[in-house]
């Protein structure tokens, strides 16, 4: 086999397991600084938040009882563009991780190109336990309370854990009852409601292209690579479903209920059939069952966990077999794990980059919502992977030029275009 164009150094120390999302986010910011050169007061301005709010959200439950959520918005950069990023619903979201992921967004959005600043949103709260009335009214008085920080050329929320594209239309007719209908203030509606078409699969479809372009550097043709997916939602189930039309072969799957395996290959369509009946993919005929944890440490060449963050950790490093890791979900290596993987040679594809598709695809509902002009799906399709190549392409050759892990390559690009947009509006 060819070698691939991917040098894995190991890092010098080894980070702590301890690193707080923020905090794990700003080490890769300030290793790009320190390789880029940067000035010190574009440091500063990156360092923290250009704007936070945090809202007191009461809510009257369908008991009547008062209860009171607690919500934020972190706006990171807006030096690109408007700033663009997900509203979370979760028991964990709290400022800390809202203000990472927002800083992610800023980076990722301008590796993609996307003209974009970098924010999030999110609502401490726990979807799972309320009704649907209950978060009808929880995201209009979130939207209410945040309002004056949203627009088309402002701030744009998109869905995220815990939301979806009802809530970005309950979001959208929220902000119109106080603006007037504007469906571009929002991404990831319901196509009725201006939605784009292929926003469901583009996060998983951006993921097996990229796999796809891996496998090209590698010289690998994919019906000779096993991968293996933890997660079967959204992202987990259009990864194995693009990458099997490709030619690869998924040896495992894993949800929240358990996982599956089959070193000769599942077929995906017949496992979509068996998880519409059953609810998850336990259970399949003709795999045999494994856990989670299993499944992390399965035979595979690409290992693709697409289900939670920071499942990756420095207990089970040493034991993942495969020789990349490609990050759909959101950290799902810590930092320490990622510099047990550098040091084993095993490349780590990063989530900013692997994930992506769902934002570029987020854009391009932007685009058609301000032009009122509906894409056909073979258009978005086609966008969506020249964007992914591109990007994927840009990340792995300045990586095999200066030497660097690609997720270091990708926030040298990401942080060089928006240090650049800050020195050309005079920020500084
Ligand atoms: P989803 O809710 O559709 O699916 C999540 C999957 O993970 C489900 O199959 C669930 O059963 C499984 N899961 C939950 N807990 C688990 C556990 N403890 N062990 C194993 N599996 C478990 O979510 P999604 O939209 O597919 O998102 C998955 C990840 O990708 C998240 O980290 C998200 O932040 C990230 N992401 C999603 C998008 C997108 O467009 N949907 C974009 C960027 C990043």
């Amino acid at each position: 086999m060819a070698s691939p164009t991917v040098s894995a150094p190991a890092p010098a120390s080894a980070p702590a397991e301890s690193l707080s999302p923020s905090e794990a986010v700003l080490t890769s910011v300030f290793e790009s600084a320190a390789r880029l050169n940067l000035d010190a007061e574009v440091i500063d301005l990156l360092r923290t938040p250009w704007r936070e709010m945090r809202a007191q959200l009461p809510v009257r439950m369908d008991d009547r009882r008062l209860q009171i959520f607690e919500g934020y918005r972190v706006q990171h950069n807006g030096a690109r563009g408007p700033y663009k990023g997900g509203v979370r619903f979760h028991p964990k979201a709290d400022i800390d991780e809202v203000r990472a992921l927002a800083m992610l967004m800023t980076y990722k959005c301008a590796l993609m190109d996307l003209p974009f600043g970098g924010a999030k949103g999110g609502v401490m709260c726990d979807p799972t336990r309320m009704s649907e009335t209950e978060l009808n009214r929880l995201t209009r008085t979130y939207t209410q309370h945040i309002a004056m920080l949203l627009g088309v050329a402002r701030d744009i929320p998109a869905p995220d854990l815990g939301t979806n594209a009802q809530t970005m239309a309950w979001m959208m007719d929220a902000f119109g009852q106080l603006n007037g209908h504007t469906p571009g203030v929002v991404t990831g509606k319901p196509v009725e409601l201006g939605g784009s078409f292929g926003r469901d699969q583009a996060t998983g479809r951006g993921v097996a292209v990229c796999m796809r372009e891996y496998a090209r550097l590698e010289g690998v043709d994919p019906r000779d690579i096993r991968i293996a997916v933890q997660g079967y939602g959204n992202v987990g189930s259009w990864t194995c479903r693009v990458a099997s039309e490709m030619g690869f072969t998924v040896v495992g799957v894993s949800d929240v209920k358990g996982g599956i395996a089959q070193p000769e290959g599942i077929q995906v369509g017949a496992l979509d059939r068996w998880v519409g009946v059953a609810g998850s993919v336990a259970g399949f005929e003709g795999a045999h069952p494994i856990t989670n944890e299993q499944l992390l440490e399965i035979e595979c060449d690409y290992l693709v966990p697409a289900a939670l963050g920071e499942v990756i950790t420095a207990a089970n490093a040493e034991r993942i077999h495969a020789r990349a890791v490609v990050e759909a979900a959101n950290h799902p290596v810590t930092p320490a794990a990622d510099a047990i993987l550098g040091r084993r040679k095993i490349a780590v594809l990063p989530d900013i980059a692997m994930n992506a598709g769902g934002v570029t695809v987020s854009y391009f509902e932007w685009t058609q919502n301000i032009q009122q002009f509906r894409w056909q799906l073979d258009r978005v399709l086609q966008e969506l992977e020249l964007r992914m190549v591109g990007a994927f392409g840009e990340l792995m050759a300045r990586s095999g030029r200066d030497g660097t892990r690609p997720r270091q390559a990708a926030f040298d690009i990401g942080v060089e275009r928006v240090a650049r947009a800050i020195k050309l509006r005079g920020f500084v």
